[in-house]
C-alpha cells in the first residue's frame, strides 16, 4: 500500500488543522506548523484574505524549500459592509478571544434585520515559485444569540443557510459537509489529485 503524501500547512490552529485532517485525512496526512518545529508566530499583515494565505505559504516555503500550503478565513456580514473579514480574528482587539469577538459581533447588529453573513476560507498552494488559491464560501446568518459549544471561533453565532441550528450545534461531521473549509480543501483536492506535486516526504 502507498505512504499517504503529506501536506505543509502553515498553521498553528489546532481547530484547524483537526477539520482539514477530518476532511482530507483518508487521502493525506496533514502537518502543521508544531508537527514541523517551526514557531506558530506567522505575520498577518495582508489586507485581504489572499494576502494572508499567500504570507504565510510563503513563510512556511523559506524556511523548507518545498511546496506549503497556509489557509486564512473571515466572516463577512453584509449589514458591517464584509466586516470584521479579513479581521476576524481581531475584531474586539489584538488580544481577543472569541468570546469577546462574538459579544463585539452581536452588540454591533443589535436591532438589525439584515442577519446576512458568510464565511470564506482561502487556502494558498506555494510550489516551484507560482502561487495557486482555492476559495470556499459558506454562506448563513448571524443568529440573535449565541449557541452551541461545538466547533471553534464564531461557529457559535453562524447558522448555515439551510439550517436552524449554530455551526456550534453541529458535530463535526455536519459542519464538514457544508463548510466554507471544506469547500475550499475540495479544490484543492482536485488539483492535487490533477498535479503531481511533492511536498516533503
Ligand atoms: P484566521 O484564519 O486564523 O485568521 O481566523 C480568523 C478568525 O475567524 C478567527 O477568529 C477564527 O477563530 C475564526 N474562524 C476561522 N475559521 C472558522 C470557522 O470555521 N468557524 C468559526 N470561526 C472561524
Amino acid at each position: 500500500m502507498s505512504k499517504k503524501q503529506k501536506l505543509l500547512f502553515a498553521t498553528g490552529n489546532a481547530h484547524k488543522l483537526t477539520e482539514l485532517r477530518q476532511v482530507l485525512g483518508q487521502q493525506y496526512e496533514i502537518a502543521g506548523l508544531k508537527d514541523l518545529g517551526i514557531p506558530t508566530d506567522i505575520p498577518e499583515t495582508g489586507v485581504t484574505l489572499h494576502e494572508n494565505a499567500a504570507q504565510k505559504a510563503q513563510y512556511l516555503y523559506e524556511k523548507l524549500g518545498t511546496p506549503c500550503l497556509a489557509e486564512d478565513t473571515g466572516l463577512e456580514v453584509e449589514a458591517l459592509d464584509g466586516a470584521p473579514g479579513v479581521y476576524s480574528a481581531r475584531f474586539a482587539g489584538p488580544d481577543c478571544n472569541a468570546e469577546e469577538n462574538m459579544k463585539k459581533l452581536l452588540n454591533e447588529l443589535e436591532g438589525c434585520p439584515n442577519r446576512k453573513a458568510r464565511f470564506r476560507t482561502v487556502i494558498a498552494l506555494v510550489e516551484g515559485g507560482e502561487m495557486t488559491f482555492f476559495e470556499g464560501i459558506c454562506p448563513g446568518t448571524i443568529a440573535r444569540q449565541s449557541k452551541g459549544d461545538k466547533g471553534f471561533g464564531y461557529d457559535p453565532v453562524f447558522i448555515p443557510e439551510g439550517f436552524d441550528k449554530t455551526f456550534a450545534q453541529m458535530n463535526a461531521r455536519e459542519k464538514n459537509a457544508i463548510s466554507h473549509r471544506k469547500k475550499a480543501v475540495e479544490l484543492l483536492a482536485r488539483h492535487l489529485n490533477n498535479h503531481s506535486i511533492n511536498f516533503r516526504k
